[in-house]
């Protein structure tokens, strides 16, 4: 069997026209949802995170500012930045793109974020909030897993799902939204991790396998059970393209799994794209709140 594949970049896209036709019928009304991007040091990967986050929301027609400081920032001088478009009405949505230099408390200016500007998902408020199944800002890339999932067909009620990988930004979360009782959820749900005794004993019992470990061929496909969705997170350099661009690998040995699998994600052009396009969508709906619409 060959799994069905799953495009991220064309669910994404979909979403994104949605977000497209929204925003015109807010720029009627005067709306303009806004984002600031705050982007520290040198970091290339973070650097085309940023520009791409940037670049979307402008093709989207939001507001985009992109604040870009040198390493050497001061945690003062950063905290102070985030004040400032916490206060800044024109802006619906802040990201500041992680990790940040080690002499700055990442959480410090997580916890500094207004809760309400929150579109990363990341503050203690937000996942509580999530935790807790009620509305906030849900954190992005698990957020854009459950709109892969749902859109795939495959059903999550009863089903086993398996998320490789505790981390506070995929992980947790994941698992946190596959359990909720809720429609697209209500699934029972197992988190594996490097302290687990038997891995692939849980990840072969998987209907739905979400791997979040960070690392190239973490899940190869005597591991993986015939016919589950595996939804890949993973993006590991692996080498440079011809063209000079970063070569990414997921965490899933891909050409052996998707002779296993019933569908599967590629890296890229699975996860991706949707991640950004949930941050999108989060700003969107950050920017109808702030104008007392429905959201
Ligand atoms: P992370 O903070 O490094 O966490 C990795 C998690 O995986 C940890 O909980 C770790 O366990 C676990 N793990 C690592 N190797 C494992 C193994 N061999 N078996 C079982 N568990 C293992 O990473 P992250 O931030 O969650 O990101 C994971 C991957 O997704 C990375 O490649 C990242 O680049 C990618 N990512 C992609 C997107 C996207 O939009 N496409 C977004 C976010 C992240 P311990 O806790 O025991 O150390």
């Amino acid at each position: 069997m060959t799994a069905k594949i799953i495009s991220g970049k064309d669910v994404a896209a979909d979403i994104r026209e949605q977000i497209r036709a929204e925003v015109e019928t807010l720029a009627e009304k005067g709306i303009q949802p806004g984002l600031a991007t705050i982007l520290i040091g040198e970091d290339p990967g973070s650097h085309s995170y940023v520009t791409a986050k940037n670049k979307t929301a402008k093709d989207l027609g939001f507001h985009s500012v992109q604040e870009t400081h040198g390493a050497d920032i001061s945690e003062a001088d950063l905290l102070a930045l985030v004040d400032k478009y916490n206060r800044d009405e024109k802006v619906h949505g802040i990201l500041v793109q992680l990790p940040l230099p080690a002499h700055i408390d990442e959480n410090k200016v997580i916890a500094a974020i207004d809760p309400d500007k929150d579109v990363d998902g990341f503050h203690p408020y937000n996942v509580g909030r999530l935790v807790i199944g009620q509305p906030g800002f849900a954190s992005c890339t698990p957020a854009g897993i459950m709109e892969l999932i749902a859109r795939s067909g495959a059903e999550t009620e009863g089903a086993e799902v398996v998320v490789v990988g505790r981390s506070n930004i995929v992980g947790k979360p994941m698992a946190i939204m596959m359990m909720q009782k809720a429609q697209g959820a209500n699934a029972t749900v197992t988190v594996v991790h490097t302290r687990t005794r038997d891995m692939a004993a849980h990840t072969r019992r998987a209907d739905i396998l979400i791997v979040a470990a960070g690392r190239a061929n973490s899940v190869t496909a005597d591991m993986v059970k015939p016919g589950a969705v595996v939804i890949d997170v993973g993006t590991n350099r692996v080498g440079v393209t011809e063209s000079g661009k970063a070569k990414l690998a997921g965490d899933v040995d891909f050409e052996a799994v998707k002779e296993v699998a019933g569908a599967i994600t590629p890296v890229p052009g699975g996860v991706g794209p949707m991640t950004i396009t949930m941050l999108m969508k989060n700003t969107l709906i950050s920017a109808k709140r702030h104008a007392g619409l429905d959201a």
